[in-house]
């Protein structure tokens, strides 16, 4: 299973890759790029079991003590927020609703920041008992993944029968007032991508914006291969059976997702008919990547830095708090780790006939994606 790795990066950096000391303010790379967008991740653990994410039998849970309290992820935020110029907080995991202390740290977030938009990425599975505390305590928005409509499908890609709580949980956050609902949907080849214009439909019916996330190697079993992972270009042709995709004439402004906006195809021609249905998002993380306009910011669930999904040093912010370190000194090391992130993940500059990409340690849950 996958090791955090210790104490990897946790002291002030020296040598060429060092912060100058006249580097912009704020959470700035080499490479001139500014990190407004924090994703906080609150747990490791996790009810399902994505056969794109974790093993069956779930992975090594990190210790209680291991984890961010409460009052640590509220000053981290505060920090991040105050002195670094986060203008974003998105909540994820492993499972945030399986943090019994979730509403009471968006309460305290929201009471800290009034106007910060905090929205939270979650699989949906007991989403209709909390929705609306939730909401009352100040959550702005919610993602749910939701990778196929299919109770037999459903089940083989989390290995957990919750589908119908899920599908319950979309329909409490939008009636809670979480919208707009975005949807979350990684295609596995022969399992679910054959679904996918189905799942466009169901979405665009209710008002929800779904996006496709390419499979990344990010799977604690380490099972993806490139031929296998289904593209953005193959979405793009497995959707225009049924529709016509055209891009979405608002500007992108950093987001992952490439938004599309979806018509009707008049079957068998080129040519769309009726109005504009909704939009639909498309991640390419691994093909058409956007790591030159990244503006994120990870901290993972017991503290650590990471200035990207495929980093290979972390940087360790909770332990220096523990330790009584000033607001000043966090700043510092959150800066200093994000001025060596990576200037791209790499993973597109492999032709489909070279060796796989060497996966790194950490599985999407481990880091919270
Ligand atoms: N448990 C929550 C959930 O599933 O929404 C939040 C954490 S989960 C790691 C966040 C997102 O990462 C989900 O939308 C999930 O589909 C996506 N994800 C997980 N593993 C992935 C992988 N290997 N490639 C692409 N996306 C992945
Ligand atoms: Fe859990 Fe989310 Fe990973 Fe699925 S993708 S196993 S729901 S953390």
């Amino acid at each position: 299973m996958p090791q955090p790795r210790d104490g990897a990066g946790s002291g002030r950096q020296t040598g060429p890759a060092a912060r100058p000391a006249d580097a912009p303010a704020g959470l700035v790379d080499r490479y001139g790029r500014r990190a407004t967008d924090m994703r906080l991740s609150l747990t490791d653990k996790c009810n399902l079991r994505c056969t794109y994410c974790m093993p069956a039998e779930g992975l090594e849970w990190l210790a209680k003590q291991a984890v961010m309290s409460a009052e640590e992820i509220v000053r981290i935020v505060r920090i991040g927020v105050d002195r670094l110029g986060v203008r974003e907080l998105r909540l994820t995991g492993g499972e945030p609703l399986v943090r019994h202390d979730l509403v009471e740290i968006i309460a305290a977030l929201r009471n800290n920041h009034p106007g910060l938009p905090i929205s939270m990425t979650t699989n949906g599975v007991g989403l209709t008992k909390k929705a609306a505390a939730l909401k009352a305590a100040g959550l702005t928005r919610i993602n749910v993944s939701l990778d196929s409509l299919h109770e037999e499908t459903f089940t083989k890609l989390t290995r957990r029968p919750f589908l119908d709580q899920v599908l319950a949980g979309v329909d409490a956050a939008w009636a809670a007032g979480l919208g707009p609902v975005k949807l979350n949907a990684v295609l596995m080849r022969g399992i679910n991508d054959a679904e996918s214009p189905s799942l466009l439909a169901w979405a665009l019916d209710r008002g929800y914006e779904l996006r496709f996330i390419e499979q990344m190697p990010l799977d604690a079993d380490h099972g993806w291969t490139r031929r296998n992972m289904i593209t953005a270009a193959e979405i793009r042709s497995l959707l225009s059976v049924d529709f016509v995709l055209s891009p979405d004439p608002r500007a992108r402004d950093g987001a992952p997702a490439e938004r599309f906006e979806v018509r009707r195809r008049v079957a068998g021609t080129a040519e769309s008919r009726g109005p504009v249905l909704g939009t639909v998002g498309i991640i390419a993380s691994v093909t058409e990547p956007f790591c030159s306009d990244c503006r994120r910011t990870r901290i993972t669930a017991e503290g650590k830095i990471m200035s990207c999904l495929f980093s290979r040093e972390e940087f360790d912010l909770l332990g220096l708090l523990r330790e009584g370190a000033s607001d000043e000194a966090l700043v510092e090391r959150w800066q200093d780790a994000m001025w060596v992130k990576p200037k791209a993940h790499g993973m597109d500059h492999v032709g489909l006939d070279a060796p796989d990409f060497v996966q790194p340690d950490r599985s999407m849950s481990a880091i919270g994606g």
